[in-house]
Formats: structure tokens, sequence, C-alpha cells
């Protein structure tokens, strides 16, 4: 529930009071969430339907990377697939039909070393929140040449999981030489003629096993010391080749394909969390099972904290997970009062709720 106050009355809350100014008025939420991918409606929509009105703050990023998505055909329930966009308002629209609340704005900053926590937004907007659950995402590093942006969703991917179905009999060109690459290009090779791994040094990056996977097989070719200057189109405006330079000499080429997957890195959306929560090496939100972050009451769902799955089904799930555990938080700020902020909540025996293991309780 959200909790208004005016005119200089003391604000209390499960976690302590909050002195508003006379004349101000202050809302105080129970769960603020940011971010509007998968994860994000998602649990604006359990959130909603635990009667907590979230808020949810979209970011610039409307929709997140499903927004740029020209198919997704491995969502269940939608057996004929819809476009990324149309599952975005889908989303949005089950998550506002119980009461979540969307606020179009970037957050700029939180504070979440005190409680209640605050979210500062690019409109100038501050908000006052016992929860907070973290969907940021993450996105893919783009090539930025010519061609990229006009033909994703037209033969350019960043998902080979989600997209490598489509060429069945084709050839197709992988950027990159990291795992993700490799992983991909190995992939693809169910589908796909001949992959051509186009990559910019003479050696890779990507672990020896993968590598030795890669180099035995049959389809999967290395063009190396070669970088991808523009990707270019048919009549039919779609991808029918790239063309390339030699890093070594400057030579030009053209390599014709059907499709090009980019993986030369996926960066965390992680600004707002530097120096505020645990990050692992890769920039990402270090987040337990079940979805709690190194504060008690933050939570994180979808890419942000997720390197491995990366898919609108996984994000979704873990939404889902997250707001579920807002909610437990919550009940047990009321009933417990606020935990030590210093606490690391990932350590607790119950999730989401501070209380002393079973055995401990017994022996009181
Ligand atoms: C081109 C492409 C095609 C894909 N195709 C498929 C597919 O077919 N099937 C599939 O399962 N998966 C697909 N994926 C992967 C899938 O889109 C992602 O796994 C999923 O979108 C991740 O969801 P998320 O909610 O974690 O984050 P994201 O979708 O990354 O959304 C992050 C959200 O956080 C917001 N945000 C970031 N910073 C802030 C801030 N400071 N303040 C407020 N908001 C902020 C952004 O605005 C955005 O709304 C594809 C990905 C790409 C790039």
């Amino acid at each position: 529930m959200v909790e208004t106050n005016q005119n200089g009355a003391e604000m209390q809350n499960g976690a302590g009071a909050k002195t508003v100014k006379a004349g101000e008025e202050e809302t105080l939420h129970d769960v603020i969430v940011i971010g509007s991918g998968p994860a994000g409606w998602t649990a604006g929509l359990y959130a909603a339907r635990a009667n907590l009105e979230p808020l949810l703050i979209t970011g610039d990023d409307y929709g997140g990377q499903v927004s740029i998505t020209y198919e997704v055909e491995n969502y269940p329930g939608f057996p004929e697939g819809l476009s990324g966009p149309d599952l975005v308002e889908k989303f949005k629209a089950q998550a506002e039909r119980f009461g979540c609340v969307v606020e179009y704005d970037h957050v700029t900053e939180i504070v979440v070393d005190e409680h209640p926590f605050t979210v500062r937004t690019a409109q100038s907007k501050e908000y006052r929140t016992k929860s907070l659950i973290l969907c940021t995402g993450a996105r893919p590093r783009f090539l930025e040449v010519p061609g990229e942006q006009e033909y994703t969703g037209k033969g350019v991917s960043y998902c080979a999981t989600c997209d490598g179905f489509f060429f069945r009999g084709k050839e197709l060109v992988v950027v990159g030489g990291g795992d993700s690459a490799l992983e991909e290009g190995l992939f693809l090779t169910k589908f796909a003629t001949n992959v051509k791994v186009i990559h910019r040094r003479d050696e890779l990056r990507a672990s020896k096993i993968l590598q030795s996977r890669a180099f035995d097989h049959d389809k999967i070719e290395f063009v190396w010391n070669t970088v991808v200057t523009s990707i270019n189109g048919n009549e039919n405006g779609v991808v029918s080749g790239v063309t390339t330079q030699d890093t070594q000499n400057g030579a030009e080429g053209e390599i014709a394909t059907d499709g090009v997957f980019v993986y030369i890195g996926h960066i965390p959306n992680n600004d707002l969390y530097h120096g505020k929560l645990d990050l692992d090496g890769d920039g990402h939100l270090i987040a337990d099972p079940f979805t709690r972050t190194n504060i008690p009451g933050v939570f994180a769902a979808g890419e942000i904290a997720d390197k491995v799955f990366k898919q609108v089904a996984t994000s979704v799930g873990q939404g889902c997970a997250a707001a579920m555990q807002a909610e437990k938080f919550l009940a047990s700020l009321e009933a417990e009062g606020l935990p030590d902020l210093n606490e690391d909540p990932r350590a607790w025996p119950t999730p989401g709720v501070p209380s002393k293991p079973a055995e401990l309780v017994a022996a009181d």
C-alpha cells in the first residue's frame, strides 16, 4: 500500500519514522520497480496482484531489449510468435490491469544505505520506497557499423537461441572471439550450412574446450585478423553480406552471408549501483537464487543479475520471484521491523525474512 502524508506529520512505516517538511507531500511506496523489460513488467504484475500498488519506472529504453526484437517465437503461450513491441504492450497492459503505476522516466540515483530507500529521476522527481526491485537489464555491445541498425531483425541478430531457427540451410557469420561467440556459433551449426567466425585478432579469448570444439567442427571456419566495416543488404531489404577489413594490412574484402550474429560483449546497465551494491567482475549485480542483493529489501531480476540464460522466459521468472520476495520482505518489516541494512540478507535462513533458523528458535 502507498502511504501519503502532508503538512509536517511524522510518517510511520514498518521501518520507522520519516519526517515530512510542512507543505510538502511525501508518498511512501511499498515497491518501486526500475526497468520496463520482461523482468520489470513481471515484477510489476506480481507486486500489483499482491496489492502493493507498485510504481514502475520505465527507463529511457522503454520495453528493454525485447522492443528491438523483430519476432519472439520462443516465449510460451504465443504459438504463432509475436513481435517484441507487441509482447511489451501485452506485458504492460497486464501489469496495469492490476494497478501497477507506470512512470516514463529514467532513474539517475538510488540511495540504499538508509531506509526508506530513495529513488531520484531525470525529471527531478524523488521517491521513497520500502523495497526496490532492480530490473535494469543489459544491452549487447553493437558493432556500430553502417547497416547494423537497418538490418537488425532482418539478418542481424544478437541471440542465436532466439533467431538461429530462422536460418535453416543458410550461410552465417558470427563476429567475436569469446565464449559467447563460439557457443552461439556452435549452436548455429544445427541450422546453418556454414558458419564463419570473424575475429579481429589471430587468437581467441574463448575457453580451450570451446576452441577445440569449434576448430574440429566441419561447418565452422575462422576469418582471422579481420573486422566488419559494414553490413550490406539486397533488394529484399535483408542481409546479403558484410564488408571486411584486414587488421594487419588494411585490405578490404567482402563475405556473402544470410545472417550476422554479433557477440562482442554484453553490457549490464549498472550505472546506478557502483559503490552501493555488490557487482561481479563483469558488472552484474550479485543476487542469490532468491533474487536478494546484499541490502535487505533490494532485489534484482533479469539480465542485470543473470549473465547465463538471458532470455525473455528466464527474465520473466526472475521478475516474478523478486516480487514474491519483496512481498515477504514487507511482511517481515511489518512484523519484525527493519533489519540491519549492513546485514547481508543472502545469508538469512529463510528467503526474504530475517528470522532465526528453526533450530535456534527452538533452543531459545
Ligand atoms: C535483438 C535481440 C533479440 C532478442 N530476441 C529474443 C527472443 O526472441 N527470445 C528471448 O527469449 N530473448 C530474446 N532476447 C533476449 C531478451 O530480450 C532479454 O533476455 C530480456 O529482454 C531481458 O529482460 P530484462 O527485463 O532483464 O532487461 P531488458 O530487456 O534489458 O530491459 C532493461 C530495462 O531497464 C531499463 N533501465 C535501464 N537503466 C535504467 C535506469 N537507470 N532507470 C530506469 N530504467 C532503466 C531500460 O529502460 C529497460 O526498460 C533478445 C535480445 C536482443 C538484444
